[in-house]
């Protein structure tokens, strides 16, 4: 039997990367954009990403009568004390989008007197079914902020985000998916998903 899921974002860029890594298992993803229901936004206000995507995996899964994944992820700066983290998609302010966080994050370098930090990205994965089942799991990849941006595919943080020589936004989805902390965290919800349907 199919098992549909709604994917707790908005987020196409995450959307993107979170279809590809289920086309094995017998899964219809849906995005909040697919339901037509007026639904409130969930309060993110845990300490952790773990926290926030169980946070979030529960609202939307109330709110849709669908199992629902949600995704809480976001930027660790190591010159920054972990900053932004939790508070990635909102470091520049409530309303803030990419190109104003990562203004905000280069303010934050300069600051600090550096044009790059080592940093991290971190991915927390929560799965909450019908019958309130819970499945979790948790990716991470280390990597260097700069000061220069290059590349145009990725979202959020790519640009100024890299291993070795490339940012992210140089990458394919495939080759992000192979080093990234979604592409781990995934990996890992598709192993419990596909014993837990079985
Ligand atoms: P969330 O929607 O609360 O999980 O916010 C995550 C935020 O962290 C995004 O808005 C991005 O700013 C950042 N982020 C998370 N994952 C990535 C990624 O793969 N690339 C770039 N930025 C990311």
């Amino acid at each position: 039997m199919i098992k549909k899921i709604v994917i707790a974002t908005k987020n196409k860029g995450k959307i993107r990367e979170m279809q590809d890594a289920f086309t094995e298992l017998p899964v219809e993803l849906l995005s909040l954009g697919d339901l037509e229901k007026d639904i409130p936004e969930a309060v993110e206000d845990g300490d952790t990403f773990k926290e926030n995507s169980l946070k979030k995996a529960m609202h939307y899964q109330k709110y849709t009568g669908v199992a629902c994944l949600a995704d809480d992820s976001g930027l660790e700066v190591d010159v920054l004390g972990g900053a932004p983290g939790v508070y990635s998609a909102r470091f520049a302010g409530e309303k803030a989008n990419d190109a104003d966080n990562n203004a905000k994050l280069q303010a934050e370098l300069q600051k600090h007197g550096v044009n790059s930090s080592p940093a991290a990205y971190q991915c927390a994965l929560t799965f909450v079914d019908v019958n309130d089942t819970v499945l979790q799991s948790q990716g991470f990849c280390r990597g260097e902020i700069r000061k220069e941006a290059k590349g145009n595919g990725g979202f959020g943080y790519d640009p100024y985000f890299y291993i070795g020589s490339k940012s992210m936004a140089e990458m394919t989805l495939e080759e992000k998916d192979a080093v990234s902390h979604r592409g781990e965290a995934l990996r890992k919800m598709a192993v419990l998903l596909k014993e837990y349907l079985q």
